[in-house]
């Protein structure tokens, strides 16, 4: 029975080190839900309080309205997926998965069904007799999620499970959590580095930062409406240019840049007017145009300082006035290159400005 994972003001200290620094955070049940961000940021932290290798030093973890703080790892009915997968190297398959299920009193008939079910789930039934050093780092992979699903785990734990294979299984894998976690309907809550995994399979996700959550929201919404530089920064690749908040004119917010005025339409008016704001630009939202385009917001004088062509995108770095530096994404390029000397005209459109405080955030906010 899948349960909603509640962490409500929670901090871990090892020594002088604040793993976790107040961290609030509300998973539905039966969410796949990401730990996102850099190394050392506190995400495996995270995930060994929830799953009881970790006392909090404060605050509380609740399964539904049930408070875990103090209840053993064995009692809190979670399965686990680690990164080097954990398995036992000379059991079978089948005894691997039927492993989790031995401490607990399961009679013979229904742990057979169990384990074979679970092998079905990830489609490793074929391989049942086989020890588990035979197989591929993928097929290692999913016996330890078969074993980690047979127990009927409440919350599924996933700690960077895919680091360890090769980015075409990585890819073939992702979609198969997918399959498994929609399949399963379980509550997880899953760890990684690695944004893209991240973007392509959650259902929401916390970026973290020092110990801190930076933002929570859906991949789109966290990718569009970045909270702050961090996660603008972390989350895909990003321009900014600084400047001083002018304004709204009701529908689109002012921003004074060394280059000039830049218009936003994704926040306006929330920053007082004079503050020092950063504007947030995507790469693949700078459109390189030969002459100025009439009327439209946004344009810029930029001259191509160097060209990076990767087949599918074309890399421009722009340099503008003011010694403002750009990177600019063209998706499709054509045949003709855009050669560097060249003087161009950019421009982006305001609903592609993202207007952040300038000053990285100090506590954790937009938590739903
Ligand atoms: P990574 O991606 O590198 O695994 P992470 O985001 O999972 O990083 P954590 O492992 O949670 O980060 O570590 C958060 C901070 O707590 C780090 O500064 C780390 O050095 C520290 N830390 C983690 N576990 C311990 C421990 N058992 N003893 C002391 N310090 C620890």
């Amino acid at each position: 029975m899948s349960v909603e994972v509640h962490l409500q003001h929670t901090t871990k200290r090892f020594g002088d080190v604040v793993a976790l620094n107040d961290v609030s955070l509300d998973i539905a049940r039966g969410e796949l839900f990401f730990l996102l961000g850099p190394s050392g940021c506190g995400k495996t932290t995270c995930l060994r309080t929830i799953a009881g290798f970790y006392q909090p030093d404060s605050g509380q973890l609740l399964f539904d309205d049930r408070l875990m703080n103090g209840v053993p790892p064995h009692r809190r009915n979670t399965g686990m997926v680690f990164q080097n997968y954990a398995l036992w190297p000379h059991m079978t398959v089948y005894q691997n998965v039927e492993y989790g299920l031995n401490v607990r009193r399961i009679d013979a008939n229904e742990k057979k069904m169990r384990v074979m079910e679970a092998l079905e789930i990830v489609q490793m039934r074929a391989y049942a007799d086989r020890t588990s050093n035979q197989l591929s780092g993928g097929q290692q992979q999913r016996v330890a999620l078969a074993r980690a699903l047979v127990i009927q785990p409440d919350v599924l734990l996933l700690d960077e499970p895919l680091s360890n294979l090769d980015a075409k299984l990585r890819l073939e894998m992702r979609r198969e959590i997918k399959r498994i976690h929609s399949e399963a309907g379980i509550t997880s809550v899953y760890v990684t580095h690695d944004q893209t995994e991240a973007l392509s399979l959650a259902d929401r996700m916390a970026v973290m930062n020092d110990g801190e959550i930076a933002q929570i929201g859906a991949p789109r919404e966290v990718y569009n409406m970045p909270s702050n530089r961090f996660v603008a920064g972390f989350i895909g690749e990003t321009n900014f240019i600084d400047g001083k908040f002018v304004g709204g004119n009701g529908r689109e917010g002012v921003v004074e840049t060394p280059i000039g005025r830049i218009y936003s339409s994704v926040i306006s008016d929330k920053h007082d007017p004079e503050v020092a704001v950063s504007c947030s630009i995507r790469p693949e939202a700078i459109h390189i145009n030969d002459t100025p385009i009439q009327d439209a917001p946004n344009q810029f004088a930029a001259k191509i300082t160097s060209l990076t062509y990767l087949g599918n995108i074309e890399e421009y770095m722009l340099q503008l006035d003011q010694g403002i530096e750009l990177k600019a994404v063209l998706h499709n390029p054509g045949q003709e290159a855009r050669e560097p000397g060249r003087d161009v005209v950019i421009d982006v459109r305001p609903r592609d400005v993202v207007v952040l405080p300038a000053d990285q955030p100090t506590t954790s906010f937009n938590a739903s």
